[in-house]
């Protein structure tokens, strides 16, 4: 069955991917981002409506001139650091952006929501693996803000009647296999992308012993004493989303869900460097220098709830695969 969807934050990283996957199943999108951080080539096959979700107006008009059956809400800022020296940027983005764009949903008679929320909202857990169950904590004011759009969809849910599914991803990755759309982010923090760009460096003749390459802290405990994250292909989020949205619009009495979506496998720094050694032919060197602020140990997903009641399942939960299409898009795409 074909749906019109509305993608916010559709320019983005994970949200270009979902726009390609969208209507290459046949769907109609409408995108709407700000182009703040978003490129509006990304942004793809979708029709591309630049406005900001504070725009209410802009909103209303997006709401009553489409037939919009649901929204996939992935417009937000996403780093961390940032979060923490900016809070009043990541609060006023992240929920009252959200809050404006789900009265526009109410006013407009909308009332399915799928919802990128974030490994961030668990913290530094006690327990492994990470279950939907675990604690939230978040120890961050990104990861605070998403926990609180989490909360709004469940007051929603009940007193509004919206469906929603918040959706918490663990550390998206890779790109589209045909590299014709990756992850483009200025600037770049994260451990993937920055490995591949030393990887470029090296293979464009510069001296492998000036690695770029920084490895946060070495004595954490794990097994070879690096930070563990699970990495998802961004494919496989996208999949996961379409879902969601089959989900709601097969029980539309369900109220607020929220699913992890992982590999249920976690890879240390120094495994995906190694991993990456080999993919791109570098025998890549790094320096380790100190922890980085607010970094847990380990985040790793138990994914089986969404494995289960989603019936879906990640095709390319080898990290392999992330990282030999993160490259083939680097390859082609070189950043700066
Ligand atoms: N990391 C690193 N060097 C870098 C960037 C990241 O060692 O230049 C580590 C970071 O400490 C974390 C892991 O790589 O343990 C993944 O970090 P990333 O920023 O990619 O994602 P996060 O898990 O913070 O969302």
């Amino acid at each position: 069955m074909t749906h019109t969807i509305l993608v916010t934050g559709g320019a983005g990283y994970i949200g270009s991917h979902m726009v390609r996957m969208l209507t290459q199943q046949g769907h109609n999108v409408i995108v709407y981002d700000n182009l703040q951080r978003g490129n509006a080539d990304a942004a793809g096959s979708g029709k591309l409506i630049v406005g900001d979700l504070h725009d209410s107006t802009s909103l209303d008009a997006v709401f009553s001139k489409n037939d919009i059956d649901g929204v996939m809400h992935f417009a937000a800022l996403a780093y961390v650091g940032e979060s923490v020296t900016e809070p009043a940027m990541y609060y006023h983005n992240n929920v009252t952006g959200t809050q404006c764009l789900l009265d526009s949903m109410r006013r407009n008679n909308v009332n399915s929501l799928v919802f990128s929320s974030t490994c961030a909202t668990y913290g530094e857990p006690d327990s492994l693996p990470i279950t939907e169950n675990t604690p939230q904590n978040p120890i961050n004011p990104y990861g605070q803000s998403k926990l609180m759009v989490e909360q709004m969809l469940k007051d929603y849910g009940v007193a509004y009647g919206l469906r929603s599914i918040a959706l918490r991803y663990f550390n998206a990755a890779g790109a589209s296999e045909d590299a014709s759309i990756g992850e483009r982010h200025d600037p770049e923090t994260h451990l993937l992308p920055l490995i591949l760009f030393e990887a470029l460096r090296v293979k464009a003749g510069g001296d492998p012993a000036d690695t770029t390459l920084k490895v946060f802290g070495d004595d954490f405990d794990t097994r070879d004493g690096t930070c563990i994250r699970d990495y998802i292909h961004v494919n496989d989020l996208c999949s996961a989303h379409i879902k969601a949205f089959e989900r709601m619009s097969a029980q539309p009495q369900l109220g607020a869900e929220q699913f992890n979506l992982g590999v249920n496998r976690g890879y240390t720094v120094l495994e995906v460097i190694d991993a990456c050694s080999k993919v791109t032919g570098v025998e890549l060197q790094y320096k380790k220098i100190a922890r980085r602020a607010g970094d847990p140990p380990e985040l790793v997903a138990d994914a089986s709830l969404a494995m289960r009641q989603l019936q879906w399942e990640p095709v390319h939960a080898d990290i392999t695969d992330s990282i030999q299409h993160a490259w083939n898009w680097f390859v082609a795409n070189p950043p700066g």
